[in-house]
């Protein structure tokens, strides 16, 4: 039996969260951001992903992608720095992950054999919080055991077919799936992000942190990576998982919010929306 207790982000608790810069702050205490994706194809989503958490105020940012990525990366992300895996097409080799402050993995990486090996093996090794999302989300739940290797307090950014999968279960109620997922946060102690109109930021100890900001405009491809850079570059630097967790989606949504209101909502892109993330963190 598992309880819950419900909570709604306003612009008022997401400025609660955010840190402010100070005068004599440098780039060294703003963490060193590691994100993992792409395969052949699916560069876009790993680049969209790496310009959101440039936008969002990491110190450091490295990207490792499959060599076809490589030149793509360093040309439209020239902030960010990149590790090309020796293999063309996916990823199949772990990195050291030392440097890093905050991992993401998950845009665009496929599910090829060696990818999952390479995927388990990063999670494997990491010591810290992590954020999943995507086809790494996707393996989780072809791999049940990786529940063991997940440090406590990761966050997992599932759709709602991703949920389902995770949960192995298809819910006809949308009340019961949001039990669910709170649930599922409970038992395994990770942030569970079940994503759509009014995200709702399931935390471990039974908090439910429904989102106020979003539209529409958000329901398309590449949306979810720039969450997950949003995300990744909040948790590398000062804020705790729950604050990554709760920010990143209220500031994702904001972005949204302000890139339809000039693009409309039918034609707004995300690369919109990563070009608005800049006006929201003005709003703080
Ligand atoms: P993904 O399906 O992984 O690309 O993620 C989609 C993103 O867009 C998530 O952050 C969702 O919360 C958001 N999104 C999708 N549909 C809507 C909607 N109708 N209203 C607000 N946000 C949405
Ligand atoms: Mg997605």
């Amino acid at each position: 039996e598992t309880t819950s207790k419900f909570y709604f982000t306003t612009s008022q608790s997401a400025h609660k969260i955010y840190k402010p810069r100070k005068r004599f702050d440098h780039k060294g205490k703003f963490g060193h951001v590691l994100l993992v994706g792409g395969s052949k194809g699916m560069i876009g989503a790993i680049q969209l992903a790496t310009r959101s958490a440039l936008r969002s105020g990491t110190g450091k940012t490295s990207v490792i992608v499959p060599s076809c990525g490589y030149e793509i990366l360093q040309a439209t992300c020239p902030e960010a720095m990149c590790i090309a895996d020796p293999s063309r097409n996916h990823i199949v080799a772990s990195t050291l992950l030392k440097p890093y402050t905050a991992i993401g993995i998950g845009p665009g990486i496929g599910k090829h054999e060696q990818t999952k090996k390479a995927i388990r093996s990063i999670i494997e090794d990491a010591d810290k919080p992590i954020v999943l999302d995507a086809d790494a989300l996707n393996l989780l739940s072809e791999n049940k055991e990786w529940w063991d290797i997940i440090p406590e307090n990761s966050i997992l950014t599932p759709h709602v077919g991703e949920f389902e999968r995770l949960a192995d279960i298809h819910f006809i109620n949308s009340f019961d799936r949001l039990e669910a997922a709170s649930k599922m946060a409970q038992d395994k102690k990770v942030i569970i992000i079940l994503k759509g109109a009014n995200t709702a930021v399931c935390l471990p100890n039974g908090e439910i942190h429904f989102n106020s900001t979003g539209n529409p405009g958000l329901a398309k491809g590449g949306s979810g990576d720039a969450l997950l850079g949003i995300i990744t570059g909040l948790l590398g630097q000062k804020y705790k998982p729950f604050e990554a967790a709760i920010l990143g989606v209220y500031i994702h949504g904001k972005a949204g919010d302000y890139a339809s209101s000039q693009m409309s909502i039918e034609s707004v892109t995300t690369s919109d929306v990563i070009d608005n993330i800049g006006k929201v963190f003005l709003g703080f």
